[in-house]
């Protein structure tokens, strides 16, 4: 969401005369979009901003603006901080930074924050910027759907930092993607802090923020019927809006991708319940259940937290149980990270940091050994990859996702190199813990 945030920065940049630096060296105005999700991220602003007073004092008239989730919190805040910030930006903002920049340009440093509802304010921007890579073609983009999330789980920032959901008229959505399609794009990731949650607020509050939607399995078909399109990716999802259609789509939609990452959090229904997400360890089985018998070859990932307050290590122990039970090709995990003005701040049964380190380590340790067990039942697999690049692996290989948005790594062709932007047919020779090793067919 950051990166695709970061894109349309950019456009509105270019819309007023900057391009794109390679270097902080090069550069006359540095933007910092920043993600709260934890306190790590919040901190590294801190001390980026440290940092970059001597950048700015190197050379006059360089420029410091921030953005994002910390700004949107902390607004005149950091303003005030940081004497050497010329502007601040929130999420619902970003259309204001063209005027933003002609103010810091005239001496007038100023914060723009606060909720916008209106979804021309929020959605009508300048096509993201996509810059082309040297080789190839660039063949992947985001498509923002829905923005904003109203399920205020309780250890989570999001809704303080995004606002209220709101959703994109389909119409929109669909004209973006066609341009996309028709300037070369072949994957889309449709992206919302709650995606699949998309237009439900038509129906249930009769909004008119939100006109124009549908269900989002609707929507998915629509845009699976576009020609030319290959791959439609959506993140991320959450379990308690996935109904029998989107289900069902899973199962018929040819270029829906076969994964779809669904952050359960945890094993454990006491644990769940704390967190307020709305769904049991139980629920949670039988949706994956039955996304399998939709498309057997579903490949799930997932989000996962230990340590929120008061977990046992029963608790923990249903979170490695369920881990194992779905059988999760990959999983992120954190250690929980209190946040401000969220419900679960203020619950005291704490576990000591040591405690959640450890139980870390065992979930990762569990995870890291399923991954390269699914990977190794791959071997032998004949699979389509869009490459990315240059793998940093070296030897010549590309790197690329496979349909399950695996990392494949693929060895040089004889004969004519593969670019960026190229779908190559391979078979995969290697299972690594991260990743997959293929030869081009
Ligand atoms: N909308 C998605 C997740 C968005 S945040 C969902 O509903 O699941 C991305 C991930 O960050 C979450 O899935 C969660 O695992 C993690 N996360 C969010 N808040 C956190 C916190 N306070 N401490 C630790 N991890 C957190
Ligand atoms: Fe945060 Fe996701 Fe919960 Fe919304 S649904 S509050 S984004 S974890």
């Amino acid at each position: 969401m950051n990166v695709h945030d970061s894109e349309k920065v950019a456009a509105l940049l270019e819309g007023v005369g900057f391009v794109a630096g390679e270097s902080e060296g090069q550069a006359d105005l540095l933007v910092i979009n920043t993600c709260s999700i934890r306190d790590k991220a919040e901190h590294q602003l801190y001390s980026d901003l440290g940092l970059l007073r001597a950048w700015k004092a190197e050379k006059p008239g360089r420029m410091v603006a921030v953005g994002g989730c910390v700004a949107e919190q902390q607004g005149e805040r950091l303003l005030g901080r940081f004497s050497h910030l010329d502007f601040v930006f929130g999420t619902h903002q970003l259309r204001r930074i063209p005027e933003l920049v002609a103010s810091a340009r005239a001496g007038d440093r100023q914060a723009a924050v606060g909720e916008e509802r209106s979804p021309v304010h929020r959605f009508d921007l300048p096509m993201a910027s996509r810059s082309q890579p040297e080789q190839g073609i660039r063949r992947k983009a985001f498509v923002t759907v829905m923005e904003g999330c109203d399920m205020f789980c309780s250890f989570c920032i999001v809704p303080l930092t995004r606002g209220r959901e709101i959703s994109r008229a389909a119409g929109e959505i669909v004209g973006e993607v066609e341009r996309l399609v028709a300037s070369g794009i072949r994957e889309v990731t449709l992206l919302g802090q709650t995606v699949n949650a998309y237009g439900r607020h038509d129906v249930r509050r009769g909004q008119t923020a939100t006109v124009g939607t549908m269900p989002f399995a609707e929507l998915l078909a629509l845009l699976d019927g576009i020609r030319g399109l290959e791959r439609i990716r959506y993140t991320s999802p959450h379990p308690v809006f996935f109904d029998d259609a989107l289900i069902r789509a899973h199962g018929e939609l040819e270029h829906l991708c076969p994964h779809i990452h669904l952050p359960l959090q945890s094993g454990s229904n006491r644990i769940l319940e704390a967190m307020r997400r709305r769904y049991d360890r139980e629920r949670y089985l039988e949706i994956t259940r039955a996304l399998r018998r939709a498309r057997p070859d579903l490949v799930l990932t997932t989000d996962l937290i230990v340590g929120f307050p008061g977990e046992t290590e029963a608790d923990f122990a249903q979170t490695l149980s369920i881990v194992e039970e779905v059988g999760f090709v990959d999983s992120f995990s954190f250690k929980y990270s209190p946040r401000p003005g969220t419900a679960a701040e203020k619950l005291s049964d704490a576990i000591p940091a040591e405690l959640a380190q450890e139980r870390l380590v065992r979930l990762q340790n569990l995870q890291g050994r399923a991954t390269l067990a699914s990977h190794r039942t791959r071997v032998g697999e004949e699979t389509r990859v869009l490459v990315d690049g240059e793998s940093r692996h070296g030897g010549g290989q590309v790197s690329g996702r496979d349909p399950h948005q695996r990392v494949v790594n693929v060895g040089p062709r004889a004969g004519s190199p593969i670019l960026p932007g190229d779908f190559v047919a391979v078979r995969i020779v290697e299972a690594t813990p991260h990743s997959l090793r293929a030869v081009a067919i």
